[in-house]
């Protein structure tokens, strides 16, 4: 089946790199080209990986990158597909239009697939005439790396193509889980509470970033603290996950730590811009506390 994939970024790039790895045809859609090259790029170096690892031979780098093209076109892109996976920026009205857009141009029988974290699936179809043929694929970053996707069922996606996207995803070596259409589907509605209750806890200063991040790794035994995968997920887009569990589920309990507030509107968006709640300097794999914490836990400047 030949596959499109909408929006080049960090998911984009891992869900074409799997997609093409497994035999099929990708056409790599973004609005930037530049984020194409990149992609192209990312995808070849942990292609490399795989190969210094021997998961993968040299050869079937190659081929592998071969079954990659790439566009700005979208409506030439999705035109041979059957099955299309939208990973663009998480904002809902581009979404919508995206989908008004891949619904008149994809085949008819072409699924229409979307890889948000958070927005309704059933809203999303709506936008297109096919909302049987609209369903979500929720990969996990890093993409070739975690095996789970989340596979959500909006109000009128069929039996039909539910099971269709769910042999596609175990063809590619993942494990499809599905799910119904409520906001944060299951992963992000447990992730995202404990990620903000994390917050809370460091704004009450109940403990220090890095207590809080070692007691989760070495007494739950999760192999990221919270603060620190939300440092690697964006802070903004936690807080955009937040806003649409607050406003989905209308229950106050979603609503975001005002501390998580105010480093989005400062800037502080984690890893991608260099500092959220610790800070990152650029080929340096060492965890540090970021500044505006440090005094809460002078003797743990540095997490292990
Ligand atoms: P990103 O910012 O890395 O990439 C988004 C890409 O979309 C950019 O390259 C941008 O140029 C492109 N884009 C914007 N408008 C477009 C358009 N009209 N047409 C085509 N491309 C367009 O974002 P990301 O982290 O890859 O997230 C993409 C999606 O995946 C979002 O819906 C996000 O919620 C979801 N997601 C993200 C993660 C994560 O950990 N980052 C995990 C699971 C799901």
């Amino acid at each position: 089946m030949k596959i499109a994939v909408i929006g080049a970024g960090q998911m984009g790039n891992g869900i074409a790199h799997v997609f093409a790895q497994s035999g099929h045809q990708v056409t790599l859609i973004d609005v930037n080209q530049a984020s194409l090259d990149k992609a192209l790029v990312t995808i070849g170096k942990n292609m490399d990986r795989q190969v210094a690892k021997g998961g993968l031979t040299e050869d079937q780098k190659k081929e592998a990158l071969a079954r990659i093209a790439i566009t700005t076109e979208l409506a030439s892109g999705v035109r041979e597909a059957g099955l299309v996976v939208e990973a663009a920026t998480e904002n809902v009205d581009l979404k919508l239009r995206i989908f008004r857009d891949m619904d008149a141009h994809a085949p008819a029988h072409c699924i229409l697939a979307t890889n948000t974290s958070s927005i309704s699936i059933t809203r999303i179809a709506a936008a297109t005439k096919r909302p049987g043929q609209v369903i979500g694929m929720h990969f996990m970053n890093p993409v070739p790396v975690m095996k789970l996707v989340e596979v959500i069922r909006g109000y009128d996606t069929t039996d039909e193509v539910t099971r269709t996207v769910v042999e596609l995803s175990t063809a590619i070596g993942k494990v499809p889980v599905t799910v119904n259409d409520y906001a944060g589907f299951v992963a992000n509605r447990i992730l995202m509470p404990m990620i903000n209750e994390a917050i809370e806890t460091l704004f009450q200063g109940v403990g220090g970033v890095a207590e809080i991040d070692t007691i989760m790794k070495l007494g739950m035994a999760h192999p990221m603290g919270p603060l620190q995968l939300a440092d690697f997920i964006g802070l903004d887009t936690c807080l955009a996950i937040l806003r649409v569990l607050h406003e989905g589920l209308g229950n106050p309990k979603y609503a975001p730590c005002p501390l998580l507030v105010q480093m989005v509107t400062a800037g502080k968006l984690g890893m991608k811009s260099g500092e959220g709640f610790y800070a990152y300097t650029a080929g340096s794999k060492d965890l540090v506390v970021a500044p505006a914490f440090r005094k809460n836990a002078p003797h743990l400047e540095t997490a292990r």
